[in-house]
């Protein structure tokens, strides 16, 4: 069956953040444009700490206060460690650039419904419960789609350009044998959301939590209704360990990490305890004459620095471009697909030299001292709080600070050297732990 008329001017497989940006931004230029989602809106989503640079992209989409009327205001991170006494809190507020003091912690259920709907509002046709299924390119003429709902119905679209949009399922990626695993990085979270987390009083009330621990790490992240969501991050060989369900190995992998228990001594959980594994990839091509890919169904690393909704709707605003520079056949397409692909690239590298990181002693000592010597701190705030594509003059301070870990590494090789070759072990072992997650719910 076709639907609609035989062809319109875009398809976006996927209706999470990146597809309903770029759609609410093709539409409101008066382009044709249908978003098929496979999952009705609302829906449970994991990823729920946003940046304080995204808050200009919401105001862009014109979302910005019905995201703060769901939003918890979210002014800086605070870190806590095992090995040290006291905890530190970074504020967004004094990155090098201050005018962008406080995000938003949010449920995604709502989150990505207020999107879904400003794309809809716009004048995008959306679709929700009909999953794609295939994508065929021919040399001259349009693309055409099939995809299939929920009662099983085939439906056939033509047109004449597509954006994959479709998270980590990368169906393009997938479907062309390009998708990539991270040979670098490997872990798997376990999380839910919960009652009774600690929570500090005032303006601190919203800040998003990280703490390392033996295992890995664990995020807390606290929502305006008085719920927070919690996980864990663990490395894959600790994951073979597991024995119960996915309920009691999450609250043993709390136990053994004593400040986090801590915070944890009253919490319950609201929600069932679910897994998700082996999400660090990237796809070997981001665009052709008629398709891009955006958000995570291009690449994602880790949740460790909250930069995967940032990313997402970072790359929708450039592949808007495309878009239209493709629509138009426009000469200086070649050049926009370039700059697209630019910007796309710099954002992920910028978080992926701290992600590999992260979790080295050498790292740790430094985060848990923060110094601004030639505006260190500053520059690591601003990464931190999103200002990754040029804005700041962060390259000198970003390079000091790598320069500074090298040294810190170099002073402690021992300990900074074993940590490094158990992650690599880690990286390299896929198999046996993603069966040790299938046994429990995965999402
Ligand atoms: C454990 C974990 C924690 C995270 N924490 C954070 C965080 O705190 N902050 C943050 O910013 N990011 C976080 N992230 C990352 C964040 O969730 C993603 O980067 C973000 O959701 C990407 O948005 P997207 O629109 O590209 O993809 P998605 O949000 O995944 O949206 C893709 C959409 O496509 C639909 N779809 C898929 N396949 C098809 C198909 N065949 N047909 C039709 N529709 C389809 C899906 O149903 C979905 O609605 C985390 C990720 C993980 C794994």
């Amino acid at each position: 069956m076709a639907t609609g008329s035989d062809i319109c001017d875009v398809v976006v497989i996927g209706g999470g953040p990146a597809g309903s940006t770029i759609a609410a931004l093709l539409a409101e230029k008066g382009r044709q444009v249908e978003v098929w989602e496979k999952d009705p809106h609302p829906k449970f989503h994991i990823g729920e700490s946003l940046l304080p640079h995204t808050l200009p992209i919401l105001r862009q989409l014109g979302v910005l206060q019905e995201v703060e009327n769901i939003g918890m205001r979210k002014y800086g991170a605070e870190l806590l460690s095992p090995n040290h006494r006291d905890s530190v809190i970074l504020y967004f507020g004094e990155a090098l650039d201050k005018s962008h003091p406080y995000a938003f912690q949010v449920r995604r259920s709502d989150f990505d419904e207020i999107l879904f709907r400003n794309c809809q509002e716009n004048g995008a046709i959306v679709r929700e419960g009909l999953e794609v299924k295939a994508v065929q390119f021919s040399e001259m003429g349009p693309v055409t789609l099939r995809a299939i709902d929920s009662s099983g119905r085939t439906f056939i679209k033509h047109t004449r350009f597509v954006v994959d949009a479709s998270g980590r399922q990368a169906f393009l990626g997938t479907q062309l044998a390009r998708k990539r695993r991270n040979p670098q990085h490997n872990s798997a979270a376990i999380f839910s959301h919960f009652e009774g987390v600690f929570r500090h009083p005032g303006k601190d009330a919203g800040n998003i939590t990280i703490c390392w621990s033996d295992q890995g790490w664990f995020w807390i992240i606290p929502f305006q209704d008085g719920t927070t969501s919690v996980g864990a991050v663990c490395w894959p060989s600790y994951l073979k360990s597991r024995k119960g369900t996915l309920e009691s190995f999450f609250w043993e992998t709390v136990r053994k990490c004593p400040p986090m228990a801590d915070r944890m001594r009253e919490a319950k959980a609201v929600r069932p305890v679910v897994a998700t594994g082996n999400y660090s990839y990237h796809c070997s091509v981001m665009s052709g004459p008629q398709f891009i890919l955006i958000g995570d169904a291009f690449a994602f690393v880790d949740p460790v620095f909250s930069s995967g909704v940032h990313l997402a709707l970072n790359s929708a605003i450039r592949g808007a471009e495309v878009v239209e520079a493709a629509l138009q056949e426009s000469s200086g397409l070649a050049e926009t697909r370039k700059e697209f692909e630019r910007s796309v690239r710099q954002g992920i590298r910028m978080y992926s030299w701290f992600i590999y990181r992260f979790t080295q002693p050498a790292f740790r000592t430094l985060f848990m001292a923060p110094k601004n010597f030639f505006r260190m701190k500053e520059a690591v705030l601003s990464i931190l709080a999103g200002d990754v594509f040029g804005k700041s003059p962060t390259t000198l301070p970003i390079f000091l600070f790598k320069c500074l870990y090298y040294i810190m590494a170099a002073i402690h090789p021992r300990i900074n050297l074993r940590q490094y070759w158990l992650r690599q072990g880690d990286a390299h072992d896929t198999q046996t732990w993603t069966d040790t997650l299938s046994r429990g719910k995965s999402q």
